[in-house]
């Protein structure tokens, strides 16, 4: 689409989408309701819901935690907004039990459940008539795709349950009843009833202090902005406090809070640096939760309470991007968000880049060289997984109708996303691309964004108008067409002198002295790692082990890249660290890919991933346990799962 008309369209899309018929002022106070988009590729293949028609435009949740039958159960009170003459509504539900639809006042809705699709779930159809106001009464399944529900045993502290909820993609349909779509924003509010004495956190400040009732307490939150679905979030457990700064601060079970906050000491200076960066945090706290290990992600952006690993807690502060790229998505995701999951690189890839400029300020630009130059690799590594240079799935707007939307979670939409940044900031110098950068997040905040408003706006407030800049940009190449164009800003290939010439010594038969290893970082130490052969022999492996400590490294992401090279030389040692590694934690990041390869390895590696995977399966969160189970490594049933140890 070209610029003029698209500039028009949208135009005439906040005009549509507004009640009042007024297009919001780029600066004006958060609405409380959201425009929706209708461009071509503003249209969600993941959602039932038609919200041009009908829309929720919040939701008040009203649940119960029953740990023993692992459901959260009671209402969800949806506000909708419909065009004149609508009388019906689609949500998106996946195994809801749906006991009640009726009026606030208690009239019966009728309401239809249509077929059930395996990745999207089912519509949920309800003739609302004129109501504004529609309660929902229904409880999740047990097997909810967004919750996992963990026994004492998964807990650090062994004592109590622990729920945590998983939502994006689209896990919330599993346990709450809305339009579950990105680009239809919800404020939300939730009173949640939990047994004593656990404490229940979500993605939303806490409103009042939590009501005792009898054998359990009531905590209310309210998040008065609105977000995408995907962004409400919840955590149950025996979960303590601890202020970081004036804005920031950690929840973690008791036993982990002291080591929790020491790796987190650095929040507050990381807020401070990104808003320099890119504008006023809008989403008044700060806070973050440290999750048992079998949290599937290094994190996720829950607006106000980011969810974290407890695999990036290394002793020394040394993973701690991970919370510059958690804090970024306060921007890019959370306040501009990708309408639908093709423009994930929207919210990734933007993430990545602003994640690497937070990095910058705080730790120096050394460290931020040495991750983007770790970032090109990880995107190279990308483009050769997902079919070359040719590929489909190595274009930023990516077609991912049929499938699911974790189809695309991939390096490109990360690597190739923040490389595309990088990219267009080195043409235009860091000033001017700031400038345009901080203007973006005003002009878009709280709204859905596309790759084509990317494009119009970066034309509108960057380009202006100049030809040679544009054709310098190839932003047309980068967006729609595989591979990586030829205008690449390189990554500094000094970045790692002192490392390459190491990985070069290697290959000429010479191993790195302890104190050079124990001397280098652990973005030095994964550089040497994923830079040497990928098939050493064992011996060399064997003298690297015994040299560094490297198969039960205590720097999780340092013990994964040596355990891939264990898995690609068949090197027997290491496979009782390997069984470890894969029981104490369920990272995704790090489970799938050594799993995986062993699965694919038949004679040597197929037998050694089924046994640990019967093992690790019930430990894992679903949405990991989703993609493994398709390696047919015999999965055991769910009732096998939850009597395994
Ligand atoms: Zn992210």
């Amino acid at each position: 689409m070209h610029f003029r008309t698209l500039i028009a369209t949208v135009a005439s899309l906040l005009l549509a989408a507004c009640q009042s018929g007024e297009v919001p002022a780029p600066n004006a106070p958060t609405p409380a309701v959201a425009p929706i988009l209708t461009g071509a590729d503003a249209a969600d293949v993941h959602s039932y819901a038609k919200p041009l028609e009908a829309r929720v435009t919040n939701v008040a949740l009203d649940l119960a935690v029953d740990f023993n039958a692992k459901r959260v159960g009671g209402t969800a009170t949806l506000d909708i907004q419909a065009k004149p003459g609508v009388k019906q509504i689609v949500l998106d539900d996946k195994g809801l039990e749906i006991t009640a639809i009726t009026t606030v006042e208690g009239k019966p809705l009728p309401h239809t459940v249509g077929a059930v699709d395996p990745i999207l779930g089912a519509p949920l159809t309800i003739q609302m008539g004129d109501a504004k106001k529609i309660v929902v009464t229904y409880k999740s399944a047990p097997d909810s795709g967004a919750l996992q529900w963990l026994t004492p045993q998964q807990t650090a502290g062994k004592k109590y349950p622990y729920l945590f909820s998983q939502g994006q993609a689209i896990e919330n349909r599993s346990w709450i009843p809305t339009q579950d779509s990105p680009g239809i924003r919800q404020t939300w509010e939730a009173k949640i009833t939990v047994p004593q004495p656990l404490t229940a956190v979500m993605s939303a400040p806490r409103v009042g202090e939590p009501q005792a009732t009898g054998r359990s307490r009531q905590f209310a939150f309210r998040m008065d902005k609105p977000v995408a679905p995907y962004l409400i979030a919840i955590a149950v457990g025996d979960l303590a406090f601890r202020e970081l700064g004036p804005r920031t601060g950690v929840w973690t079970e008791p036993a982990m809070l002291d080591k929790a906050a020491a790796e987190l000491d650095d929040t507050e200076k990381m807020v401070a640096a990104a808003e320099k960066l890119y504008g006023p945090y809008q989403w008044g706290r700060y806070d973050m939760l440290v999750l048992p290990p079998s949290f599937p992600f290094g994190g996720m952006e829950n607006p106000t309470l980011t969810f974290l690993t407890p695999t990036f807690l290394a002793g020394d502060k040394s993973l701690t991007s991970l919370i510059a790229h958690e804090l970024a998505h306060s921007w890019s995701g959370n306040l501009a968000t990708n309408a639908t999951w093709a423009d994930f690189w929207l919210n990734e890839g933007m993430t990545t880049y602003a994640e690497r400029r937070i990095v910058e300020e705080v730790y120096g630009p050394k460290v931020a060289a040495q991750q983007v130059a770790l970032g090109q690799d990880a995107m190279n590594k990308a483009i050769a997984d997902n079919g070359g240079a040719a590929g489909d799935d190595t274009r930023l707007h990516i077609d991912l109708k049929g499938r699911h939307p974790d189809d695309g979670l991939t390096d490109i939409a990360y690597e190739k996303g923040a490389a595309f940044l990088r990219t267009i900031e080195a043409a235009v110098g860091r000033e001017r691309f700031d400038e345009w950068l901080k203007g973006w997040f005003s002009r878009h905040k709280f709204a859905p964004v596309t790759t084509s408003i990317f494009l119009a706006d970066i034309r509108e407030h960057l380009i202006k108008g100049d030809a040679a800049l544009e054709k310098k940009l190839a932003l047309e190449e980068w967006v729609n067409e595989p591979g990586i164009p030829t205008n690449l800003a390189p990554a500094d290939r000094q970045a790692f002198a002192e490392v390459d010439a190491a990985v070069a010594a290697f290959k000429a038969g010479t191993q790195p002295a302890p104190e050079v290893w124990k001397r280098w970082t652990t973005d030095e130490k994964l550089r040497f790692l994923t830079r040497i052969d990928k098939q050493q022999p064992k011996e060399r492996l064997a003298a690297l082990d015994r040299a560094y400590g490297l198969a039960n490294a205590g720097n999780s992401e340092v013990r994964f890249a040596f355990l891939t090279l264990a898995v690609a030389a068949r090197y027997d040692p290491a496979v009782p660290a390997l069984e470890d590694f894969l029981l104490v934690q369920g990272r995704r990041k790090f489970v799938r890919p050594l799993i995986t390869a062993l699965a694919a390895d038949k004679q040597w590696g197929r037998p050694i991933a089924a046994r640990i995977y019967a093992k690790a399966r019930p430990l894992y969160h679903p949405v990991t346990v989703r993609d493994l189970d398709k390696l047919g490594l015999g999965a055991p049933t769910t009732d096998q799962a939850l009597t395994a140890k």
